[in-house]
């Protein structure tokens, strides 16, 4: 039997929704809405449409989302001064910077950026005060991807206690802290990544299976227990042939797309996981809204904190 298709922009629709009312009902409390601030730092393509999603999304939350944007050739020492006056900002309860900065800026950049945000109105998450909170399972701004993906597994009710989560992937931003809320919530949790010997043998023990890799299709049935709930973060966009024709069929309506586009946006996990899976994420259509949310609740967690409501 096919999986059950696990819709996460749907989810996404009706959290915000949900938020709604709140950010309305913040608002005329305190005169202003809950701020955001996205800084952008250069010209990447991809990080334009993130960036442009963000935006959007939060200005039809009734969000103030401000797009603060410095050049490509703009340098380390700028990117901190605006981290710095946006913390002092009255009407930005949130920053988020976003990744990755220019190459330029040197590796150890977007941790010199996070290390500078304000634990306050770090809505990423992703600063080291908020990431010890998030290990010790204390009340802290987490990383939205994560959050989203355990958003989703609650709201579908998919049992998560005494279960078996298969992590794969072991990045800051997605697979240690996937893998630790999974943990706060009594799964037993492996986490694998690059060196992992026998990927396939590995996964197929997870009654919960994360692919947060950055490998298109590298998840295939093999990897996966019969009845298995498989969540896809990956987001890969594809623009060689061999590799749309390994995912797709011949008669596929998103290998058309494909031709027709000269690219795709595919996951990690092989769309013939579906013929294995209990249920699964699509690519898109997943964890990818449920990001932008998770982003809004932090945002009006944020702005509640800051004005002690
Ligand atoms: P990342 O920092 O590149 O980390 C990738 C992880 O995958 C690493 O831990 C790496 O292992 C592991 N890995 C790489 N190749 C592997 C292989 N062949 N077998 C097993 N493990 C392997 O990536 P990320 O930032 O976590 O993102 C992962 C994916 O999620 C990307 O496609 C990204 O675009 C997507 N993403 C989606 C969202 C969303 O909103 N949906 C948000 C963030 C990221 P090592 O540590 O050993 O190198």
């Amino acid at each position: 039997m096919a999986a059950r298709m696990l819709d996460g922009q749907a989810l996404a629709v009706r959290l915000q929704e949900e938020i709604k009312p709140q950010v309305a009902a913040f608002t005329s409390r305190h005169g202003r809405p809950p701020g955001l601030a996205i800084v952008l730092v250069g010209d990447n393509p991809a990080s334009e449409v993130y960036v442009r999603n963000k935006l959007k999304s939060g200005g039809a939350a009734g969000f103030r989302a401000d797009l603060q944007r410095l050049p490509a050739n703009a340098t380390l020492a700028d990117t901190l001064a605006l981290v710095e006056r946006l913390n002092e900002s009255p009407v930005h309860d949130g920053i988020l910077v976003q990744s990755p900065l220019p190459k330029a800026m040197g590796a150890d950049a977007a941790q010199r950026v996070f290390d500078t945000i304000a634990p306050a109105k770090d809505v990423d998450g992703f600063t080291p005060i908020n990431v010890g909170l998030m290990v010790q399972n204390r009340p802290a701004l987490v990383a939205c991807t994560p959050s989203g993906v355990i958003e989703l597994l609650v709201r579908e009710q998919i049992p998560i206690a005494g279960r078996h989560a298969v992590v794969i992937g072991r990045s800051e931003i997605v697979g240690k802290p996937m893998a630790l809320l999974l943990l706060h919530r009594d799964a037993t949790v492996t986490i694998a990544h690059s060196k992992t010997p026998d990927l396939a043998e590995v996964s197929r023990r997870a009654d919960i299976l994360i692919a947060a890799v950055g490998r298109p299709g590298l998840v295939t049935k093999d990897f996966v227990k019969p009845g298995a709930t498989v969540i896809d973060v990956g987001m890969n966009r594809v623009a060689e042939a061999d590799v749309a024709q390994r995912l797709f069929p011949e008669g596929h309506a998103r290998l058309a797309v494909f031709r027709a586009k000269g690219s795709i946006l595919v996951g990690d996990v092989h769309p013939e996981v579906a013929e294995v899976a209990g249920a699964m994420t699509p690519v898109p259509g997943g964890v990818g809204p449920l990001t932008i949310t998770m982003l809004m609740m932090n945002t009006l967690r944020a702005a509640s904190a800051r004005v002690g409501t």
